[in-house]
């Protein structure tokens, strides 16, 4: 049976920390690591995610700012706000939750954030920073699963890494991730032949396809780690991942439960952009 990789513990431990470094940066400079948050329209699940963000910055004694907009706010109003927020110094990371409304261009939103406060690593420079092994910011979820697997002490040095997804948000960021830390990476897709055969070489498996319970126990080796990304409905409307879990759990050595796993780590990742963002603040 495999270790059950918990998190919610390692998240937890992350934030305290993180609360910590903050109150001792604030102590020194007299800033205190600020977020702003906008979210467009009222999208149910995004609302849930933005006020987890607010809340997480509460925990670790951010200061934060959500800016809710009608779902009729125009491209010229929300580049107005982000333009205002990118020179505000109490603000020092700036996130636009995702999904916005069709007729908002998402890339340009993005592409008019600072830089220096894209805390999400969305913006083209950080992406470029992310593929040249030259960053201060990680995309939360990639990073999310790099601090789990340091938690565990799995070591993915010459390793054979699968990652199943080539989102920008996920699968592209976490295979660099992977390749800076020195796995051999594959990178699968819808369109890979022979799934099941690339999976089942690998000693590290991330799935990040949205799928429900789509890896199942004959697609992995014995003893190979199941990272889940996915987060997904069942047949009963339950949230699950992408990994069969109690099948995969039987045969891996390591493997993340959804929910419990890897979604705990990217608002906690958030957290450590934005104060990574405060500090950079000050070296500017
Ligand atoms: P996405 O943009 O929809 O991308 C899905 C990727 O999966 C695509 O690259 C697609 O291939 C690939 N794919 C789809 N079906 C496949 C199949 N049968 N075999 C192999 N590859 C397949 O998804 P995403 O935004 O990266 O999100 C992926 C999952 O992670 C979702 O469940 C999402 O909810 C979850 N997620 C979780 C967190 C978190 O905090 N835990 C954060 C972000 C996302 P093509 O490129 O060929 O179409």
């Amino acid at each position: 049976m495999a270790v059950i990789i918990d998190g919610k513990a390692v998240s937890a431990k992350l934030r305290e920390e993180i609360k910590n470094e903050s109150a001792a940066f604030e102590k020194e400079t007299g800033i205190r690591p600020g977020l702003a948050v906008i979210i467009v329209g009222d999208d149910p699940a995004s609302q849930i995610y933005v006020r987890n963000k607010g809340k997480a910055c509460e925990e670790v004694g951010f200061y934060s700012e959500i800016h809710r907009l009608a779902a009729e706010t125009t491209e010229e109003e929300l580049l107005s706000l982000v333009h205002r927020l990118n020179a505000n110094d109490k603000i020092h990371g700036i996130l636009v939750q995702s999904p916005l409304p069709s007729h908002l261009d998402e890339a340009l939103i993005v592409n008019n954030i600072d830089y220096n406060k894209d805390v999400d690593a969305f913006h083209p420079v950080n992406v470029g920073k992310i593929m040249l092994g030259d960053y201060n910011f990680l995309p939360c979820t990639p990073a999310g699963v790099m601090e789990l697997l340091k938690a565990y002490d799995i070591d993915v040095t010459g390793k054979e890494v699968a990652v199943v997804g080539r989102s920008n948000i996920v699968g592209k960021p976490q295979a660099m991730l992977m390749l800076h830390a020195n796995a051999t990476v594959t990178i699968c897709h819808s369109r890979t032949k022979n799934l099941s055969e690339v999976l089942r070489r690998a000693d590290v498996v991330v799935m990040a396809i949205g799928k429900a319970k789509f890896l199942k126990a004959d697609m992995i080796k014995d003893g190979a780690v199941v990272i889940d990304v996915g987060m997904d409905r069942d047949e009963n409307g339950k949230l699950c991942g992408d990994v069969d879990f109690e099948e995969c759990e039987k045969k891996a050595s390591y493997i993340t439960p959804v929910p419990g796993g890897v979604g705990p780590m990217t608002i906690t990742m958030l957290m450590k952009n934005t104060l990574t963002a405060a500090k950079t603040s000050v070296k500017k």
